[in-house]
């Protein structure tokens, strides 16, 4: 072999690296994962062989691996919504969080991808190949190939994601002003508590908490703190979107007032408010809880979906002076529970999935976090209440020891929630078993703080042990008895594999 074809065929490999790292880098610091890596390596190998495309991608490999450490905090790719969240954030007077520490393999990861781009664009001119006739034809027909595939994954995958870059836009600058409330407050007494903790739970489904019997102790700490808690709440809708409305808004049939809210209720009842989130501000899912979330007078949001990461921002709130109520909306078991984890270990090893084993641990993992909570409330020399409400449950499906979470509308499961209470003079361990309306939340709310007003009922009664009269809101906005749907997966069925 000569010397020349010797050289020839190592540039050639350096160039074919060189494809595969920027379409790599590029996939993943764009969309969390490589997607179409295949389609993209082939129309960026046909680039690569021109000096002056290869030097323009290489430069801008390495600007993505600037933002390397950005997209893997982020999750799914730097283009997405939450990055709006996090630019635009600050500028419209959000506070919104981006305060995960970076861990140090990631700098180095980002560091040696910036180095290997850079050599490229270093060593630049050295990669030029004098192409034989051939090659120029073979090289311009493997670009004229690829780029209609490109183009055309390119879209499919970017659009949708551009468009909520957009919406999120525009959510986020809109100054409108949110529309006033109709809240008219009748009677006030002095509320029986200077702080309010109202936490909006997630996917959290009752009937597998030991604090309602289930055999895997997944609420421990929830047991031991002295509580009033409610087996038999179930949630207004089967979604975030449907559900968090509804429990923290008056409403009219299904359709949420969301400008009749617990925040501005308490706002006018003389607390000061204070919404803190690891669910984003943006994004489908999000825009309903979003839009209760704009009236209140201090907002926290925080990226990186971990609960734990809030407990420092409800610590400064909690210790703040004067009487305030601190909405909490966490992430806890959102699918994929095994994501929702981070840290915390995963607990069990039942017959039962990866899955499942998983979804428990984030029970427990929010168990945790709740019980961290009433620990920072009893430091604080307040008086407190601490309520917890999911928005929703969620539904298995599955046999033969391996379960999967699959969303149901059609299933009780999906709406079963806990609703639990605990208070700086609370020394009972009670849970009361009747069917309840998370609909009423409202009308808890307003009575826990101690106001009656023209849209809720007064002197309503959370605990009281009669059954109420339950409905349950779907998708579409359609309203349905919850005892009209049927029985998924659940304790008894589960009673061979847990016990
Ligand atoms: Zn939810």
């Amino acid at each position: 072999m000569s010397i020349n074809i010797l050289k020839k065929s190592s540039i050639v490999f350096a160039l074919i690296v060189n494809a595969f790292a920027l379409s790599w880098v590029f996939q993943y610091v764009c969309l969390g994962k490589p997607n179409y890596l295949v389609v993209n390596f082939v129309f960026v190998l046909a680039m690569v062989f021109f000096s002056k495309a290869r030097l323009s991608l290489n430069i801008f490999g390495l600007l993505l691996a600037l933002a390397l450490p950005g997209a893997k905090v982020i999750g799914s790719g730097i283009v997405q919504n939450a990055v709006v969240e996090v630019i635009f954030g600050t500028s419209v007077d959000e506070i919104i969080g981006f305060h995960s520490v970076l861990p140090s393999k990631l700098l180095l990861t980002a560091l040696a991808v910036f180095c290997f781009f850079l050599a490229y664009v270093v060593f630049n001119k050295r990669l030029n190949t004098d192409f034989s006739k051939k090659g120029r034809i073979g090289v311009y027909a493997l670009l004229l190939i690829s780029l209609p595939f490109f183009t055309y994954k390119s879209y499919e995958i970017f659009a949708p994601r551009v468009n909520d870059i957009i919406d999120a836009y525009k959510f986020i600058t809109d100054k409108s002003a949110p529309k006033a409330p109709e809240w008219i407050i009748k009677e006030q007494k002095p509320s029986a508590y200077d702080t309010y903790v109202v936490v909006i739970g997630e996917s959290m489904r009752s009937d597998f908490l030991s604090l309602f019997g289930f055999k895997a102790d997944t609420t421990p700490n929830l047991k031991s703190i002295p509580h009033k808690a409610i087996d038999g709440m179930v949630s207004p809708g089967p979604a975030t979107a449907v559900s968090v409305p509804l429990l923290l808004s008056t409403a009219d049939g299904t359709k949420p007032l969301t400008h009749n809210n617990a925040v501005n209720l308490a706002q006018m009842a003389g607390f000061e408010t204070f919404w803190i989130s690891s669910q984003g501000f943006t994004g489908d899912n999000n825009y309903p809880a979003a839009i209760v979330s704009r009236y209140a007078q201090n907002r926290y949001f925080n990226q990186r979906m971990d609960d734990f990461a809030l407990l420092g921002e409800i610590k400064k709130a909690v210790l703040k002076e004067g009487k305030k109520v601190i909405f909490v909306h966490i992430v806890g078991s959102h699918e994929n529970p095994c994501s929702r984890l981070f840290d915390y270990k995963n607990q069990y090893d039942y017959k039962v999935g990866k899955t499942l084993n998983c979804y428990f641990s984030t029970l427990n993992k929010t168990d945790e976090f709740l019980s961290k909570t009433v620990e920072i409330l009893k430091n604080s020399n307040t008086t407190y209440s601490l309520s917890y409400i999911s928005d929703h449950g969620v539904n298995f499906v599955g046999d033969d020891g391996d379960f999967s979470v699959f969303r149901d509308m059609g299933k009780k499961q999906q709406y079963k929630v806990p609703f639990y209470v605990t208070s700086s003079d609370m020394t009972e361990h009670t849970v009361i078993k009747a069917q309840k309306s998370g609909f009423n939340f409202i009308n808890y709310f307003a009575d826990a703080i101690g106001v009656k007003t023209n849209l809720t009922i007064d002197n309503y009664d959370v605990f009281s042990p009669a059954d109420e009269n339950v409905f349950v809101t779907l998708l579409k906005g359609e309203i349905i008895p919850f005892d009209s749907l049927e029985d998924g997966v659940n304790p008894e069925t589960l009673k061979d594999y847990i016990k």
